[in-house]
């Protein structure tokens, strides 16, 4: 008789989102004449660039013929799309990474979750609270975070960094020392961004303790600030402790489209063994690589005028997240974050938790946005708005909560 993998049944189920769905659905059966606006989601809205666009196009041409047909990929993807990471993400910033370090793959969701498994069960894992969810249940799906504390919402053996308006929702050095310490900035939930030098002492701390920082950069293209990096390799000696996470989801609207990669430096090893190897050995046996018309779409991101396209694009959320985040402050709420990210971080108002501050904001207002708490208790008594909607419904929305006169 088979059995499962035991481990998933620790998962303690992530009610979040299907909950909101639940509450906006019920209310919008009840009143229908309500028009609820969404600003829970963290997905785009804006549609694919032209010039992404007509690259697709154009590859798919190109897979409807003999001649310029496309079979699998090489294992680690296509050198124009690796080149071209390699050129504008990095060479570009000043940092030494080489096309030969970088992994495509569909997406930073799918690497987030699967980078652990080239690492030993009994590693020790550091995590923010709140804390973007993926990173922690993958490795509770893998058997390495000990047993779960329903009360307090913390798994045994997982060591938690509190962000805290007290630290500019940035973490703490932890006191325990981590072999894994994921890093994600600027960040999702609370849209918080780290300076070049405090992101050097974790660079520094890592190399020191001998951990791996695994460095989430999904949202790279919304820094606005000079000090804050854009990659974890503009920080002296991070070739040796990390492994830096990317996604063309939230720069380029592929959420839907699939694409993102992984770096791994060559000088990043345990022993003689290089993670890099390890990777590509999982990469070789365990996928076979983005699609070649998307792997296509992304090359045209790097160009003149996707790059022209894409910019106007991040700034029209961004204009979202400036309107919020004034909004809002206008109105009297405590804000942080949507300054070089699409969201926006507020304190609920009158010492109301998170889930309280739903139901008001859903029944008084029609604006649906998502409880901190989801992200982890540290998130109680905060509230996270995106900048993803469309302009005239993010207006509408602020302009419903100024109303409402808190
Ligand atoms: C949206 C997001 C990603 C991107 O995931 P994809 O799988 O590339 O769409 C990665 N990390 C964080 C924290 C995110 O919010």
């Amino acid at each position: 008789m088979f059995k499962l993998n035991e481990n998933y049944l620790k998962l303690p189920g992530s009610y979040l989102f299907s909950t909101i769905g639940k509450k906006v659905n019920a209310y919008s059966a009840a009143h229908p004449d309500k028009k609820v606006i969404r600003l829970g989601i963290g997905d785009v809205t804006q549609p694919l660039a032209p010039v992404i666009v007509e690259a697709m196009h154009k590859a798919v041409d190109e897979m409807g013929k003999a001649e310029t047909f496309h079979g699998y990929a090489p294992e680690l993807g296509y050198e124009f799309l690796r080149n071209a990471i390699a050129e504008n993400d990095y060479k570009a910033r000043g940092c030494s990474i080489t096309a030969d370090e970088i992994f495509i793959s569909d997406g930073a969701k799918c690497d987030s979750s699967n980078i652990q498994e080239i690492f030993s069960l009994d590693n020790r894992i550091a995590v923010c609270d709140p804390v973007y969810p993926v990173y922690v249940d993958s490795n509770v799906m893998a058997g390495r975070t000990g047993t779960y504390n329903k009360e307090q919402e913390t798994w045994s053996d997982v060591i938690y960094m509190p962000c805290t308006a007290d630290n500019d929702f940035t973490p703490e050095l932890p006191e325990e020392v981590p072999d894994l310490i994921y890093l994600c900035f600027p960040n999702n939930p609370t849209g918080s961004a780290i300076t070049k030098a405090r992101l050097q002492e974790w660079v520094d701390y890592a190399n020191k303790v001998g951990a791996v920082i695994l460095y989430d950069a999904a949202y790279e293209a919304y820094i606005s600030e000079a000090d804050v990096p854009h990659s974890i390799y503009e920080c002296e000696g991070a070739r040796t402790c990390a492994i830096e996470l990317r996604s063309f989801s939230k720069n380029a609207g592929f959420t839907g489209v699939r694409l993102g990669f992984t770096v791994i430096p060559k000088e990043l090893k345990c022993g003689e063994t290089m993670l890099h190897s390890l990777w590509a050995r999982r990469h070789g046996t365990k996928y076979n690589g983005a699609p070649y018309i998307v792997q296509r779409a992304g090359e045209a991101v790097y160009s003149q005028e996707g790059r022209e396209q894409l910019k106007e694009q991040v700034a029209y959320y961004m204009k979202n997240a400036s309107y919020i985040y004034n909004g809002l402050k206008e109105a009297g709420y405590t804000v942080s974050g949507g300054v070089n990210a699409p969201y926006i971080w507020l304190k609920t108002p009158k010492g109301m938790s998170g889930w309280e501050f739903f139901d008001y904001l859903l029944e008084q207002a029609n604006v649906v946005g998502t409880p901190g708490s989801g992200f982890g208790p540290n998130g109680e008594g905060y509230f996270r708005l995106t900048a993803f909607g469309t302009y005239e419904n993010t207006v509408e929305a602020v302009n419903r909560i100024k109303a409402l006169r808190m």
